[in-house]
Parts: C-alpha cells; structure tokens; sequence
C-alpha cells in the first residue's frame, strides 16, 4: 500500500496546488487532508491514472466520485475542528468519507446501492477508518436514531432540502447540499440558528439525482 501510494504522492500535490488552492480553498485541515488521502484507491483499477484529474469519475451504477475540487469546497463550507459527528448522504465511492473522517470526530454515511457500500466499506476499513458507521437505504431521511448532528453533507442532487436533514442538524450546525432540478443545480449552505435554518448559495454544480422519499422519483 505505502509504495503505491507514493507513486501518486506528486499526482496528489499536483491536485491541491492547481484545482484546490488556486481556486480558493484556504482551510489548512482541509489541504491537508487531500494530500494525504489516497484518492486512486477508490476508483477502479483501470481508473485510477486519471483519479487526480479535475473531473468526476464513473464509479459503476451511474454514479460517480465527485470532482476533487467539489469535495473541498463542500468540505471546507462545513467548517469542521475536529470534533463534530457529521453525517453524509450518498456513501458512493468513500473519498468524501474518508476526508471527512480526517476531519470530524465521527461520520455516519448512507448508501442506497448495497455494491456501491460494500466497495466503499472495503477500502475505508483496509485504511483503517475506525470512526465511520455505514447504513445501506434510502439517505433522504437522514439518520433520525443518531441525530443531531453537527454537520450534514449531502453528494447528490435534492429538488429542495429535506426537512428531515433540517429537524437532524444541532443548533449552529451545518449543511451542504445541491439544490435544483436533474441536470443542473446550485451548491447551497444552511447554518441553523436558534430553530431556524438560514441559508446561501455557494456555486453552480451538477450532481447525480438523490432519490428517495425526499428526493427525486427513480
Ligand atoms: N461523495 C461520493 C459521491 C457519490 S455520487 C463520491 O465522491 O464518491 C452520489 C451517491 O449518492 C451515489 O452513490 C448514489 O447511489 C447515492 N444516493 C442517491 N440517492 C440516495 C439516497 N436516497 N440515499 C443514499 N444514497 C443515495
């Protein structure tokens, strides 16, 4: 594992430097954390020269890992120190987990393909993520049994936001979550305050669909 992980060690650099830093991402323990997590290891095999590109993959089912860049700025809006319990919809690939288990005390993630999840489940762990739960189902309705939670990200589309994500997030905390229709969308950031969530739009992204109760119809 450490040797292959150096022969992408300046692919990773490379990638925070051109796509992340001079686009704007400031927060150090975000950086931080994509020089370190090895992003080829959670794309296939035949993938895995193109994982430091600056563009979303295929990552089977129709789905896809996000662009390196979304995964920071996404990242960096939910303001994490350390010890925030975040929860994430849309498992995917496990990238976004892994940075978000590099940066929160504890992250709870839901996938709705089981494939999908058990791929996911199988690299974290080999990495040695200890702070993350999985659930298979349907993420629309957040995780009610262990709410609430400092931070919720949300990595696919939702035609708006879902109340149960809204009831689930402690006071002061924070959401991101790409609002729109199934083809285009905007990244939007809601901090709750006293009962109330008060939100605004980062930037214009294109996201999978989130389907589910609370999200689009399959
Ligand atoms: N952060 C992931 C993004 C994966 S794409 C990555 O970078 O790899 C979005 C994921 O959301 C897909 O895996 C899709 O299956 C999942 N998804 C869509 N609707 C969902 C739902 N209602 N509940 C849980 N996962 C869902």
């Amino acid at each position: 594992m450490s040797e292959e992980r150096d022969l992408y060690r300046v692919a990773r650099q490379r990638m925070v430097e051109n796509q992340i830093k001079a686009r704007g991402i400031k927060d150090e323990r975000v950086l931080k954390a994509m020089l370190k997590v090895p992003r080829h290891l959670f794309v296939e095999e035949a993938l895995r020269d193109q994982a430091y590109g600056d563009f979303p993959l295929p990552i089977g089912e129709g789905q896809t890992i996000s662009q390196p860049y979304i995964v920071a700025l996404m990242t960096e809006a939910l303001e994490l120190k350390g010890n925030e319990r975040v929860l994430e919809i849309g498992t995917g690939s496990g990238y976004q987990t892994a940075i978000l288990a590099e940066l929160a005390l504890w992250v709870y993630t839901i996938e709705k393909y089981p494939k999908i999840l058990e791929r996911a489940k199988k690299i974290l762990t080999k990495l040695g993520y200890k702070n993350i739960t999985f659930r298979l189902g349907d993420g629309s309705l957040g995780w009610p049994e262990a709410a609430p939670f400092d931070a919720i990200i949300v990595t696919a589309a939702a035609p708006q936001i879902p109340q149960p994500f809204i009831d689930q997030l402690a006071e002061g905390g924070r959401i991101v979550i790409p609002v729109g229709d199934e083809f285009s969308q905007v990244l939007m950031k809601g901090i709750k305050k006293g009962g109330i969530l008060h939100t605004q739009t980062i930037e214009a992204v294109r996201f999978v669909k989130l389907v589910g109760a609370y999200g689009f119809k399959e």
